[in-house]
């Protein structure tokens, strides 16, 4: 069966160590002088880089937004080094799984497109994706399975479906932005939501960690 399989980042692939993106992220509202908006404690999960910036920044005009943006992409390549990263245990093996199988695999991240890549090249995984959705210009995350879909259909010139999309990753949100398109929700409980918890959103499958991804397609 032809499928295509979009991943998520952050709680699905890879963990950045809280304190290092926290404190990235605090240190560049203290330059612009927000030293009262704290991020220790905000929910990131789930969420897209525009729809967390704007929160932070209390709806921004363009010019502060850019501005941010920019600054925070830059200290993410200066400072991101690979030892501030875990990749979940499976990432590897399933990825070279599909590799083998010669499946389309993308990405489906709330992560600024810019972010995400500095992200996977610190651990080497950036060339690993041939499409995808990104969080630069959508709030929603529901917005970005369109977006990664009629990419693909670019990219592979191939007649997929909504419903030839697996969409993978560790929140509610990613099952619901799945379901929302119509597309196979794998939920991973890798991240801040228990297996219990993703199972209650009703999403195709929940796996424990992407170990076992390979066998869940075999099956
Ligand atoms: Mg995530």
């Amino acid at each position: 069966m032809k499928r295509a399989y979009l991943f998520d980042i952050d709680g699905t692939l890879l963990k950045v160590q809280h304190k290092v993106n926290r404190k990235l992220i605090q240190r560049i509202l203290e330059r612009f002088g927000m030293n009262h908006t704290s991020v220790e404690d905000l929910d990131f999960a789930g969420k897209t880089d525009r729809d967390i910036f704007s929160h932070l920044l209390k709806h921004p005009g363009d010019d502060l937004f850019h501005q941010v943006k920019q600054l925070y992409l830059q200290e993410l390549e200066r400072h991101l080094s690979p030892e501030d990263i875990h990749v979940f245990d499976g990432v590897h093996d399933s990825l070279n799984y599909l590799k083998d199988k010669v499946a389309w695999t993308g990405l489906l991240t709330g992560n600024f497109a810019r972010a995400a890549i500095i992200k996977l090249a610190a651990i080497g995984l950036h060339d690993r994706f041939r499409f995808g959705a990104y969080g630069d210009d959508h709030h929603d995350r529901n917005d970005l399975p369109p977006s990664a879909f009629d990419e693909l259909i670019r990219k592979s010139g191939e007649a997929f479906r909504p419903s030839d999309m697996v969409i993978i990753g560790d929140t509610p949100r990613d099952i619901e932005c799945a379901q929302s398109f119509g597309s196979v929700s794998v939920a991973v409980a890798t991240g801040s939501y228990s297996h219990d918890e993703l199972a209650a959103c009703n999403p195709d499958v929940v796996l424990h960690s992407l170990r076992e991804l390979p066998d869940w397609i075999e099956q």
